[in-house]
C-alpha cells in the first residue's frame, strides 16, 4: 500500500488543545476540506474524550455527504503519549491517566485512528515543510503556557524510553530557583513561560493584567517590560546552549504564543546564545512557519503514514497545508452536535 491513495479519499487531524479541540478533514494533497471545533472543557461538562468522539463523528459524517473515503485519524494531544500503542500516560490538563485514547475513539468511531504528541507532531510538521524544510537535525521549541520542544535528529522526532523526550520545560535553568508547577525548582518554565513572562512583569511593577503579548509589545518604552524580557531571554539561551550540547542541530525553530514575538525573542537570543558558546557557533535560530496550523498538519501526517499513504505526504508542499482559505470558510463551532453523539453512542 504504498503510492498515491485515489482522489477521493481524505483524513481526519485532530489537535487537542488546552481551550479548544480543532479538527480538519485534509486531502491527499494535505489541503484542509473542511474544519469543525469544539471547546475542550464544555460548560456543560461533556468529557474530553466525548468532545473528540464527537468532533471525529461530526469530520466522518461531512466526508462520507462529500463521497470521500477517511483513510483514518491522526489526533494529537499533549501530555505522555505512546505513539506505538495510542495510549496517554498522563495528561494533567484533560485528566487522562493511562488511557487507551486510541480504543476508545476506534471502538466509537469507524476509522482507524492513530495517536500523537502535540509537540512532536508540530514539530514533525515543521521539519517537513515549515521553518525546518531541508534540515534534519533541529529542534521545535513550543513557547505557550508551558514550554516542551519537539527533538528531531536524523530527521526523525525522538520519543524516548517513557515518552518524555523534549520536557524541556522543567530542564533546570537556575539551580534552587523558582518553584515550578511541576514541583521542582528553577525549571526553564518557571522563567520564560507566556505565564511567567506574564507574572514576572507584574511582579516587576508592570501594568496589572498584561499577557506576554502585551509584555513583547512594551519593549523598549517600558522598563518593566525590558527586564522581564531579558530574564525570559537569558533562560531560554541557557536551555538552548544545552539543547545546543546534547543534539548539535542545525537550527532552532521557536513557536507557540511567544515564538510570535519574532526577532523581538530571536535578536537577543541570538546574542545570548552567542555569548554562552565558546568552541562552536550557535545553531541558526528561526521562527516558526506554519503557527497554529503546525499540530494540524502534524496530525494529518500522522493519519497518511498510520494509513499507509506515506508516500504521499513527501509530496505535499507548504501552500497546499496552509490551506485554500477560499474553500474553507474557517471553523464551525459545533457544541450541540457533541451532545447528539454522546446521546447517541
Ligand atoms: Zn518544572
Amino acid at each position: 500500500m504504498t503510492g498515491a491513495p485515489p482522489a477521493e479519499v481524505a483524513a481526519i487531524a485532530v489537535d487537542v488543545g488546552g481551550t479548544t479541540v480543532k479538527g480538519a478533514l485534509v486531502d491527499a494533497a494535505g489541503r484542509p476540506l473542511h474544519e469543525l471545533a469544539a471547546p475542550t472543557s464544555p460548560a456543560d461538562g461533556t468529557p474530553v474524550a466525548d468532545v473528540l468522539t464527537a468532533v471525529l463523528a461530526g469530520l466522518a459524517g461531512r466526508a462520507a455527504a462529500s463521497g470521500l473515503r477517511v483513510v483514518g485519524a491522526g489526533v494529537v494531544t499533549p501530555g505522555t503519549v505512546d505513539e506505538t500503542t495510542g495510549r496517554v500516560g498522563f495528561a494533567a490538563n484533560l485528566g487522562w491517566r493511562d488511557f487507551d485514547l486510541r480504543t476508545h475513539l476506534e471502538q466509537r468511531v469507524a476509522v482507524p485512528v492513530a495517536v500523537g504528541h502535540d509537540v512532536r507532531a508540530a514539530g514533525a510538521a515543521e521539519a517537513l515543510l515549515g521553518a525546518g524544510r531541508g534540515a534534519r537535525d533541529l529542534a521545535f521549541v513550543a513557547l505557550g503556557t508551558g514550554i516542551a520542544a519537539a527533538l528531531v535528529t536524523g530527521g526523525a522526532v525522538v520519543s524516548g524510553a517513557t515518552r518524555a523526550a523534549g520536557e524541556i520545560g522543567h530542564m533546570p535553568v537556575h539551580p534552587g530557583g523558582r518553584p515550578c508547577t511541576c514541583g521542582q525548582v528553577g525549571c526553564l518554565e518557571a522563567y520564560a513561560s507566556g505565564a511567567a513572562v506574564a507574572r514576572r512583569y507584574a511582579e516587576l511593577g508592570g501594568r496589572p493584567g498584561s499577557t506576554a503579548g502585551d509584555v513583547a509589545a512594551a519593549l523598549g518604552t517600558d522598563p518593566a517590560a525590558d527586564r522581564a524580557w531579558q530574564e525570559a531571554v537569558q533562560a531560554l539561551a541557557l536551555a538552548s546552549s544545552t539543547l545546543t550540547m546534547a543534539l548539535d542541530p542545525a537550527l532552532l525553530v521557536f513557536g507557540g504564543g511567544l515564538g510570535r514575538a519574532g526577532e523581538r525573542l530571536l535578536a537577543p537570543l541570538r546574542w545570548e546564545l552567542a555569548g554562552l558558546l565558546a568552541w562552536r557557533a550557535a545553531p541558526r535560530l528561526a521562527a516558526a512557519e506554519l503557527g497554529q496550523d503546525a499540530g494540524r498538519v502534524g496530525a494529518a501526517m500522522l493519519a497518511y503514514r498510520a494509513a499507509g499513504h506515506g508516500a504521499v505526504v513527501e509530496r505535499w508542499t507548504t501552500g497546499d497545508v496552509l490551506g485554500r482559505r477560499a474553500t474553507s470558510p474557517g471553523p464551525t463551532t459545533v457544541p450541540p452536535a457533541a451532545r447528539r453523539v454522546r446521546e447517541e453512542s
